[in-house]
């Protein structure tokens, strides 16, 4: 049992002979804004994955809530949990990607109304209220009825974090939810991310924008190959990075 809301000590994952998570420690405290950095291919992606259960951990130990993540504790044991009880755990954890993946045929609204309606078989009336105030707490009250192809991408991502919100997650992974967007759009998007986390939201937040990590993350992490090189305080992590390979990788990105 732990305090924190992610705990990952010794995180490992291999794909055949090449090891991608070369035993990962983070902790990260309700309410928290952990942000994540690093190259391409350093494991960003996949140890998010890994909290999600989208991925098993070959060793260390990955816990969520206090549970580790695709087992239950009980009376000192184990248990393996069953698919039904994984998909139950993954709804209290809501996930937006680069690429915002929104139902092409739904609006907006219906959009965020689809999970609660199909997983948690709410009334299209509680489905609806819910999805109305989230749509505008995104800014986007007036595009309930848009569908993707008439938003922006920056309003597209709005709606994708307005979806992940709709199923009351306790924890919100974010991978490179800029990315993907014209530079002008970006800032819509990090707002929306800046509301969330001083609402008290719990975040994981792999990006490249430095700016966003240093003013609202609580603890800035570096990664490279595999492990977590450097992590801390964003403010003098970014000022004075301690080691050279976080150096080198800032000098590159800032
Ligand atoms: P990042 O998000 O930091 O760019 P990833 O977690 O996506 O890094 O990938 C880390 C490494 O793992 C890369 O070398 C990638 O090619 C490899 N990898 C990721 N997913 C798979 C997979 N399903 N099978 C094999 N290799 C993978
Ligand atoms: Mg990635």
């Amino acid at each position: 049992m732990t305090a924190s809301l992610v705990s990952a000590h010794g995180v490992r994952k291999r794909y055949g002979s090449v090891e991608v998570l070369c035993g990962i420690d983070l902790d990260v405290g309700r309410g928290d804004v952990a942000c994540l950095i690093g190259p391409s291919g350093s494991g960003k992606s996949t140890f998010l994955r890994c909290i999600n259960h989208l991925e098993t951990i070959d060793a260390g130990r990955l816990h969520v809530g206090g549970q580790p993540v695709g087992y239950e504790q009980r009376g000192g044991k184990s248990y393996e949990l069953s698919d039904k009880q994984t998909a139950r755990r993954r709804q209290r954890i809501g996930m937006v990607f680069q690429r915002f993946n929104l139902f092409p045929h739904l609006s907006a609204l219906e959009n965020i109304m689809e999970a609660p309606r199909r997983v948690r078989k709410e009334s299209k009336a509680v489905a609806r209220e819910r999805a109305e105030r989230l749509l505008d707490r995104v800014g986007l009250a007036d595009k309930a009825h848009s569908y993707p192809t008439q938003l922006s991408g920056g309003q597209q991502q709005r709606v994708a974090i307005a979806r992940a919100l709709a199923m009351e997650p306790e924890l919100m992974l974010f991978d490179e939810p800029t990315s993907a967007l014209d530079p002008e759009l970006v800032g819509e998007v990090l707002d929306v991310m800046l509301q969330l986390a001083a609402d008290g939201m719990t975040m994981i937040v792999v990006t490249h924008e430095m700016t966003f990590a240093r003013e609202v993350g609580s603890t800035l992490a570096f990664m490279d190959n595999g492990i977590i090189v450097e992590s801390g305080e964003p403010r003098p992590m970014l000022a004075a990075p301690e080691h050279r390979r976080t150096r080198a990788f800032l000098s590159n990105v800032l």
